[in-house]
């Protein structure tokens, strides 16, 4: 009896594995809202199954709810992950969050009605409905923490357990398998003192399809997708994209505040700017405009990630920022990895030399991996430089210019003073 249903289980995950694959597949001709909403819906079934329905397994009493799409839907956000991207694959876990927290509501709400059975021995099941209260907030909670937690695993296993996608889809899985059941049997225990065993039946059997499924992904990406799991990404960059991170950012940049760094933003610059350097061009006062770009920035992000580049840049902005006179020079993120200073009151040499201290204290207080960090800055100052925003920002371009072909962490393209 117990084989019998292993076999059956089996033969499930199989079709369950293999629909929602092929929707997965042939995404682009029915776009990949159709297989995520059949996973929204088998998120139903599986809610319900582990909830009510319970068989003899070899590994002991156990749902297939939770042992066959519970372990299946955290192996399909993997899959949609690894042929989409996070960006694409958070909708689904946000839908999930959002399903669940709103079910919830429902469930609530219609506990206020007085049912009727449809006939005698119909009755409504309260008991579902009370049941989906603490379970499901918990359930919801983990899911969530899962489902991030399982991506990221997978990227960070592909550093030590290579690129190939099907052993690193297994372990990530299993990993966050564990951690769920250690979750979820803990609140089982506390509110209906279920015994260790339903634990170890649980987690063997999710292991287990966690297991199958991993074998026919392995399948499916030998034969129908090869090369479709190669990518290379760093976790912090996956997470930030997981949180809706560059949503924040853009509500921040309409404040003319940049969000990465929270020095004043090119929009800022622009509204300022021309106002500012007019006013001193009428009152023939010196004014200096500065342009530090990073050096080799690009290799930053590619040997330590774009989270430590943007932290790196966020220590240039510090840096920056503690060299220049409190409310009198204006630091701005110009683009990227650039940023622009205006210093008005201040004439050609006293710029030069300015621009001197801010990258020597760039080098001495910025670091990536352990090596120091420096910027190349080129030099404008009005009027010989240009009278206007756009003439001053291309004479110093020419001195940044210059300063990256001499060979960098320079100011205009002067040889270093130290
Ligand atoms: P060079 O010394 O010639 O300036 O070399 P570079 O590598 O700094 O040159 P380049 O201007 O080609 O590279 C700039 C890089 O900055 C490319 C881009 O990926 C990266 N970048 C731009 N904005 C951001 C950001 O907000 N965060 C991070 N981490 N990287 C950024
Ligand atoms: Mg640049
Ligand atoms: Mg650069």
């Amino acid at each position: 009896m117990d084989v019998l249903n292993l076999v059956l289980l089996v033969f499930e995950a199989c079709l369950y594995f293999g629909l929602l694959v092929c929707l997965l597949h042939w995404r682009a001709r029915l776009g990949i809202g159709v297989m995520m909403t059949v996973l929204g819906v088998m998120h139903f079934l599986e809610t319900y199954l582990a909830a009510r329905f319970y068989v003899m397994t070899p590994f002991g009493m156990a749902s297939p709810g939770s042992i066959l799409f519970y372990s299946g839907k955290l192996v399909m956000i993997l899959m949609i992950y690894i042929r989409e991207d996070a960006a694409t694959v958070r909708q689904l876990i946000y839908g999930l969050l959002g399903g669940n927290t709103i079910c919830l509501l429902f469930a609530f709400v219609l506990r206020l009605h007085t049912g009727l059975g449809l006939a005698p021995g119909a009755m409504p099941d309260t008991d579902f409905l009370d049941q989906m209260g603490v379970l499901m907030v918990w359930g919801t909670a983990l899911l969530y923490i899962e489902s991030i937690g399982v991506i990221l695993l997978y990227e960070a296993l592909g550093r030590w357990m290579g690129r190939s996608p099907a052993p690193r889809l297994w372990l990530a899985s299993v990993l966050a398998l564990i951690f769920d059941q250690i979750g979820f049997y803990a609140v089982l225990r506390l509110l209906y003192d279920a015994p260790i065993s339903v634990f170890w039946a649980s987690l063997t059997g999710k292991c287990f399809f966690a297991f199958v499924y991993a074998v026919l992904a392995a399948f499916y990406f030998r034969f129908f997708a090869s090369g479709a799991a190669t990518a290379k990404r760093f976790p912090a960059d996956v997470f930030a994209d997981l949180t809706y991170r560059e949503r924040y950012d853009a509500l921040l940049a309409r404040s003319g505040v940049d969000t990465l760094t929270g020095v004043k933003n090119r929009g800022r610059l622009e509204e300022v700017g021309p106002g500012l350097i007019q006013h001193h061009m009428e009152t023939s006062a010196a004014l200096s405009l500065l342009i530090a770009d990073v050096d080799h920035f690009k290799q930053i992000n590619d040997r330590f990630g774009h989270l430590q580049g943007d932290a790196v840049l966020r220590a240039i902005a510090e840096a920056l920022k503690s060299g220049l006179r409190n409310d009198v020079d204006q630091l701005f993120r110009f683009g990227g990895e650039e940023f622009l200073i205006l210093m008005p009151g201040i004439g050609h040499d006293a710029a030069l030399r300015a621009a001197e201290r801010l990258r020597l204290r760039v080098e001495a207080q910025v670091t990536a991996g352990g090596a120091p960090v420096s910027v190349s800055i080129g030099v404008a100052s009005a009027p010989a430089g240009g009278d206007t925003l756009r003439a001053l920002i291309d004479t110093a371009d020419q001195g940044l210019y210059r300063a990256k072909a001499n060979g960098r962490n320079q100011v205009d393209g002067v040889p270093r003073t130290a």
